[in-house]
């Protein structure tokens, strides 16, 4: 018997009356289907017109292609590279799995989650889950302007998956055998402006400092800034340093809302990630950083697909974080992928 076309499959396709759960089949269907060839054609045009990664130099011609991807050979120094190289998805393997991994990411799916709906190893899960969450989150805003609320949350520091603990082993998570803010909780800075915009640093664990708060606002803050925050000493101090205007709500006192001044929008970040970490039943503090990035990306709703978010982990940090779009032939490619979509 001879296979239909696929025009005739098609036509026949259109002209059936479909229910809303056999649509459903067919979407889901379709969204199963994955071709290597998609993710590297993003990868490739994401990455179009990249200086080479070892020395800067813009002068580079085509030599080969290597796994699927164009290499080039860069004219000054000589070595060769591709649109992965220099990003922490150079030599991860399975391409084809990589934008059904991202849409797990998206979905915000536990490592053994998203490790079945995608068909690979756990380990591989979790490898990619820390290396496409930091690719991407080295796109944050460079600069947070007029109002930024600043405000620290603690997290009860965890060696969660290492095989050497430096302590005792706690029962059920635990708690801090110290009262206050000590050296057993993990210090997570978010600083947020009026418009959204957001930045997080972790900070060690330590009670916050002005020293702190000079490493980690001081490139991000720009001189005519108002910086608002709770009543802890460091603010003021590295305020009055950095010729910063500064205001603060005394929260200790029950005091949330002076007016316009306030830490309504920095505290109400902090409970969406408090909230959202809970699925993933404690987190080790050498990637907490991660996790508040992957919330802020999550949060700050730019990269809503998994083409979007593969573009932002290839795409070179030289690339302006500011520009919310990408290049003409980036934001060309992405619409025909998602019309065909
Ligand atoms: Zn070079």
């Amino acid at each position: 018997m001879q296979r239909p076309s696929f025009d005739e499959l098609f036509s026949l396709l259109c002209a059936a009356p479909l229910s809303i759960a056999e649509l459903n089949r067919l979407r889901q269907w379709i969204a199963g289907i994955h071709d290597p060839a998609e993710c590297i054609a993003l990868i490739e045009a994401a990455a179009a017109g990249r200086p080479c990664p070892h020395c800067g130099c813009a002068r580079v011609h085509r030599c080969g292609c290597v796994t699927g991807l164009q290499r080039f050979r860069c004219t000054t120094c000589r070595r060769t590279f591709n649109a992965l190289t220099g990003t922490p998805l150079a030599r991860l393997r399975k391409r084809e799995c990589w934008l059904p991994y991202l849409q797990c990411i998206l979905e915000s799916r536990t490592v053994r989650d998203a490790a079945r709906v995608v068909g690979v190893h756990r380990t591989t899960s979790f490898r990619w889950r820390h290396r496409f969450v930091p690719a991407a989150m080295r796109h944050r805003p460079a600069r947070l302007g007029a109002v930024v609320e600043a405000d620290e949350t603690h997290r009860l520091e965890s060696q969660k998956g290492s095989r050497q603990l430096t302590r005792p082993a706690r029962k059920r998570g635990g708690v801090a055998r110290k009262r206050g803010i000590t050296d057993e909780l993990d210090c997570l800075l978010v600083a947020r402006d009026r418009n959204g915009k957001t930045l997080d640093f972790h900070t060690g664990r330590a009670p916050i400092t002005a020293d702190h708060l000079h490493t980690c606002l001081s490139p991000v803050l720009a001189n005519d800034v108002l910086l608002i925050s709770d009543g802890a000493a460091a603010y003021p101090s590295f305020a009055a340093k950095a010729g910063i205007t500064h205001r603060s709500v005394n929260v200790r006192a029950g005091q949330r809302v002076r007016g316009a001044i306030h830490i309504q929008n920095v505290n109400g970040w902090h409970s969406r990630f408090k909230t959202w970490l809970v699925r993933f039943k404690g987190v080790a503090s050498r990637y907490l950083i991660n996790y508040s990035g992957w919330q802020r990306l999550l949060d700050a709703r730019q990269l809503l697909t998994p083409a979007l978010w593969l573009c932002a982990a290839v795409r070179q940090i030289q690339d302006s974080c500011e520009k919310s779009a990408f290049n003409a032939h980036t934001a060309f490619f992405l619409a025909v992928f998602a019309f065909v979509r």
